[in-house]
């Protein structure tokens, strides 16, 4: 079934928002390596990754039903961070958004009867039910530590040990 304009137009402003994410947690993992905080850095450039992943999953399911992809300027990301606590749980706050907008395509796709779409959402409900998880721990525990430079070393090591997923 070919794509409806539609789902076309809320796929392409979901791409970017997965474009975006990665940029921020771009900009998250250069304020980690420029402290020297590398676990944490590389956490950060692994989730940028698997946000651009995302998209790429939008991407290929507009392409595979004979749609137009149509790239957007992504959003420049904040910059000037005061410490973990607070890029852990601007984080947490994203996904949240990003959850939302999940949501309101499952809306979309379901209003449109688009039984493909729907499916290749679910994976995206299941998939921000694990991220919202993990960021609410990260933040947990960032706001633990706060600036206490043992602390801040044991999640930093802790952090740098994640594996990248796809
Ligand atoms: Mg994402």
């Amino acid at each position: 079934m070919t794509i409806s304009k539609k789902i076309q137009d809320a796929f392409n402003k979901q791409i970017n928002e997965e474009f975006h994410s990665a940029y921020i947690y771009l900009a998250m993992a250069a304020h980690f390596d420029e402290k020297n905080l590398k676990g944490m850095g590389q956490w950060m450039k692994t989730q940028a990754k698997e946000e651009v992943g995302h998209a790429m999953r939008f991407f290929t399911h507009i392409v595979d039903r004979n749609g137009t992809v149509a790239l957007d300027a992504v959003e420049k990301p904040r910059a000037g961070w005061k410490n973990a606590a607070d890029i852990f749980e601007a984080a947490l706050r994203h996904e949240q958004y990003i959850t939302g907008k999940i949501h309101a395509l499952v809306t979309i796709a379901e209003a449109e009867k688009d039984r493909a779409a729907w499916q290749m959402l679910q994976w995206f409900v299941q998939e921000q039910i694990e991220e919202e998880a993990t960021a609410d721990e990260n933040a947990t525990k960032a706001k633990m530590v706060k600036d206490d430079p043992a602390g801040l070393l044991a999640l930093d090591k802790a952090l740098g040990k994640r594996a990248s997923k796809e």
